[in-house]
């Protein structure tokens, strides 16, 4: 099969590295056919988890079929490849929905199991493996493999999470949820700090199906972490007034044309930003109804958004801090944040359910910030080694798919599970054939426990 050796990155476009791409056309031809290779899928992670600097990545978007769709029980299987939007523009018109979505569509499903992907739901219904009925595995050998929760459930949980390291996701069968319409009735409510928005996304009367809250990364003193917390459900019919009888538009498409200069996002522009943005949010004091793509992917409305943040790309840092020290984490991570006037322009709590089944799996009960942090000079890095440090601390853990610098040894020390994982992983893939930029950086795989 030919290949092209080419520069390529994650969506935070750093780091850029040399790899070998193969672009296999049909099912078929999934195959490891090298002695380092790494599944991709819509390269939506952030840093180098489907990099593999000097070895090969498989490129799965041409494997997109939809294979089968259950319209009675809502289940759907479909090879790896395909993408939740792709997935969503059949099932939305016939009444169902992704029972868990990350924060863009454009993402594929081989990406959301290999990532265990959360979303805004993962406090009420895990996360996207929970609802994983069955894949096909190809292994290092070659071979394919029917994996599921009774069946080879071993392999079966250290893939979800895997990031890619036990083989090459082929297909997936998965449940889906019922929907009436849709359309999203979402509620918004202010908090001047840390403490009101923890008090609003602990408040059972305010919890919804989904919750998720916006933090105004720059305001400090005593309106450190002051935000909006955004709760919504798929709106039922009593949810839509009588004389609703239209169409809720997503928000207009637009594009970034370009790399934004350097100094475009600094704290000056978005502070402003933050505080416009705050109180007119803020001013929403009823519930109004959304369109469900303008609720879950605000983003996916400016394509190549990540061009933002300039030439030398940016990180994203989400890590989560487990329930009983989360508050305290939580604010000296923003307090360190603030310190360092190094502006996020994007804050994001959530709260996460019970720890992930997948041996590498990211969620913990607790919660989790994401913090969107453009890389100016290598200062940048001296924080988040900072920011680690207090993550260990508080007894949580660094979201391995949005990572691109964690060292190897607070890998470790975050993902407790790694040598019962490693295990599972030397049994299927002895030489170690499926590694990725990520994995040799944390060194996963290929080394003893
Ligand atoms: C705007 C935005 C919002 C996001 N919001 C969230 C969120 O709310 N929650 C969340 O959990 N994540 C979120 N993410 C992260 C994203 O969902 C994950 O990184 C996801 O894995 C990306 O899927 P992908 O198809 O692009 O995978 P890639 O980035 O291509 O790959 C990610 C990992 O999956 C592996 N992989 C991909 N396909 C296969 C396959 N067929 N077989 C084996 N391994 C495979 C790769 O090897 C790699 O390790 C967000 C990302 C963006 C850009």
């Amino acid at each position: 099969m030919p290949t092209l050796i080419t520069p390529l990155s994650g969506w935070g476009r750093y780091p850029v590295q040399f790899c070998e791409l193969e672009r296999p056309e049909r099912y078929a031809d999934l195959r490891p056919d090298a002695d380092s290779v790494i599944a991709r899928g819509q390269g939506r992670s952030y840093g180098d988890a489907a990099l593999n600097e000097n070895g090969r990545v498989l490129l799965t978007e041409r494997v997109n079929r939809l294979l089968e769709f259950d319209m009675v029980n809502g289940i759907l299987r479909a090879e790896a490849g395909t993408t939740l939007a792709e997935i969503l523009d059949v099932i939305v018109p016939v009444g169902w929905f992704l029972p868990v979505t990350p924060g863009t569509k454009f993402v594929s499903l081989g990406g959301c199991v290999a990532a265990d992907v959360h979303g805004k739901n993962h406090h009420h219904e895990g996360s996207f493996g929970d609802h994983v009925l069955s894949m096909e595995l190809i292994l290092a050998d070659g071979s394919r493999v029917a994996c599921s929760p009774s069946e080879k459930a071993v392999l079966f949980w250290a893939t979800v999470g895997g990031m890619g390291l036990t083989g090459i996701i082929g297909e997936v069968t998965f449940k889906l949820i019922p929907i009436q319409s849709a359309l999203m009735k979402v509620h918004h409510h202010a908090a001047v700090d840390l403490e009101q928005l923890f008090r609003l996304m602990q408040d059972p009367d305010l919890d919804d199906r989904y919750t998720v809250a916006w933090i105004d990364s720059l305001a400090t003193g005593k309106k450190l972490g002051r935000g909006i917390a955004m709760c919504g459900h798929h709106a039922v019919a009593e949810d839509v007034p009588d004389n609703f009888h239209g169409d809720i538009k997503p928000a207009h498409s637009h594009s970034v044309p370009f790399d934004f200069p350097a100094w475009v996002l600094n704290p000056l522009s978005i502070s402003a930003f933050n505080s416009r943005y705050y109180k007119r949010e803020a001013g929403r004091r009823y519930p109004f109804l959304s369109n469900h793509d303008s609720y879950f992917y605000p983003l996916d409305a400016i394509a190549h958004w990540n061009r933002m943040y300039g030439k030398r790309g940016f990180v994203q840092y989400q890590c989560v801090i487990p329930d009983a020290t989360s508050f305290e984490g939580i604010r000296k991570l923003l307090e360190e944040l603030s310190n360092s006037r190094r502006p996020s322009f994007l804050a994001v709590l959530k709260r996460l359910g019970l720890q992930g089944r997948g041996l590498l799996s990211f969620p913990m009960a607790g919660y989790t910030l994401a913090l969107d942090l453009p890389i100016h000079d290598k200062g940048l890095f001296v924080l988040l080694n900072e920011l680690d440090r207090i993550v260990l601390q508080h007894g949580g853990r660094v979201y391995l798919a949005k990572d691109a610098r964690l060292s190897a040894e607070s890998f470790r020390a975050m993902y407790p599970r790694y040598a019962e994982w490693l295990a599972i992983k030397n049994a299927v893939d002895p030489q170690n054939r499926f590694s990725s930029s990520l994995s040799r950086r944390l060194g996963i795989g290929g080394y003893p426990a």
